[in-house]
């Protein structure tokens, strides 16, 4: 029998993963042939989220759960999934009830049908506000205009991935993840189908515009090296403008002798040139910031607990579990231990 695996990354989601995990059970119960499995990935919450995942599980044998160090981020806490996952295919889903888990069933007929990633687009934005909506249309065509491998279009982590997609996946192992890019990046074959983003069951979204715009900014540069040249472009129209009007200077002034004179021409172009400076090196910094963080070679996530074991990491990277981890002693305990003894 075919085995999917549902990876939920979960950041703060106390209040609905019950709720999550009910509505999705009653969806997966339609479809035959297939053993669904649930893997959630606690991305270093700051609630109860992961006392209610060990309760999930210690109440439902398809349930299992990693517990990242620290919060790492969705896109880490994916690839987490990714890496632990494994059933023939997988699904990502939010916690939150956005994504409709009636859509379970097409998307496995889909898979059935020979397609390898099975993704879902976005109908509707209403959930959002006027300026998001309007940066994410922007975004989509910087990116359009700029990145050689073409973005899917409100296509998002919602999705079924074939195990052979998922291997692809876990291959590319970048810190600095912008998982949408990837899914483009190893394609394989792929089918979008529509489904309309819910309000969030419980809780809020945490993601910012901060974080929303460094996302962005990393799918830029993680896709793209356009806005290096770009400034490359830049330098050499600037350069030659400013050649171009040094010659008419100098020449005004020595046919005409024209006296030295407009101040604020001066201080415009100035200003002009010293603010392009600055945009050139905030660009080039950016790309050399990505290269600083990759060469040092970290890995995109740590875990902490598996499935209520304690991990430890050796040398090479590889995990064992701990079902119980020594308590060292302090001087107090050993004092009294001592005393017990005797
Ligand atoms: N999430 C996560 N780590 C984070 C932030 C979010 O694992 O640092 C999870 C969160 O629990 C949810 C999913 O990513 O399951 C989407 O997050 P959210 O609903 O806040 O984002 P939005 O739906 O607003 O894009
Ligand atoms: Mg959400």
């Amino acid at each position: 029998m075919e085995t999917i695996t549902i990876i939920v990354p979960c950041f703060n989601e106390q209040e609905v993963l019950e709720h999550f995990y009910s509505k999705v059970s009653e969806s997966i119960s339609e479809v035959k042939n297939c053993r669904f499995s649930f893997l959630f990935i606690n991305d270093g919450s700051t609630d109860d989220t992961l006392a209610v995942l060990r309760q999930l599980a210690s109440k439902n044998d398809n349930v299992s759960y990693i517990g990242l160090s620290r919060n790492f981020g969705k896109e880490a806490a994916m690839l987490a999934g990714l890496d632990y996952a494994d059933g023939d295919a997988v699904i990502i889903m939010d916690a939150d009830l956005q994504h409709p888990p009636q859509l379970i069933p097409e998307m496995v007929d889909w898979w059935h049908k020979g397609y390898d990633d099975v993704c879902t687009r976005r109908t509707n934005r209403t959930d959002e506000s006027w300026f998001k909506r309007n940066m994410v249309n922007l975004f989509y065509r910087v990116m359009g205009v700029f990145s050689k491998h073409k973005l899917q279009r409100d296509v998002g982590d919602f999705r079924l991935l074939d195990r052979r997609c998922v291997a692809a996946m876990c291959l590319l192992r970048e810190s600095q993840r912008f998982t949408k890019g990837l899914y483009t990046w190893v394609g394989y074959k792929k089918k979008e189908i529509p489904f309309t983003v819910q309000p969030r069951a419980a809780g809020k979204s945490t993601w910012s515009y901060i974080q929303l715009f460094n996302l962005a900014i990393e799918g830029l540069t993680s896709f793209s090296t356009a806005p290096l040249r770009m400034t490359t472009l830049l330098g050499i129209g600037v350069s030659v403008l400013a050649l171009t009007y040094m010659c008419f200077v100098f020449f005004n002034a020595l046919c005409y002798g024209d006296p030295v004179a407009g101040y604020p021409t001066l201080m415009t172009v100035l200003l002009f040139l010293g603010g392009v400076q600055l945009l050139s090196l905030g660009i080039i910094g950016e790309y050399l910031g990505r290269v600083f963080a990759e060469s040092k070679g970290r890995p995109p996530y740590l875990v902490d607990e598996l499935n209520g074991d304690k991990v430890i990491y050796d040398n090479t990277g590889n995990t064992f579990s701990r079902a119980v981890r020594k308590k060292r002693p302090t001087p107090c305990d050993n004092g009294k231990e001592h005393e017990g003894q005797e």
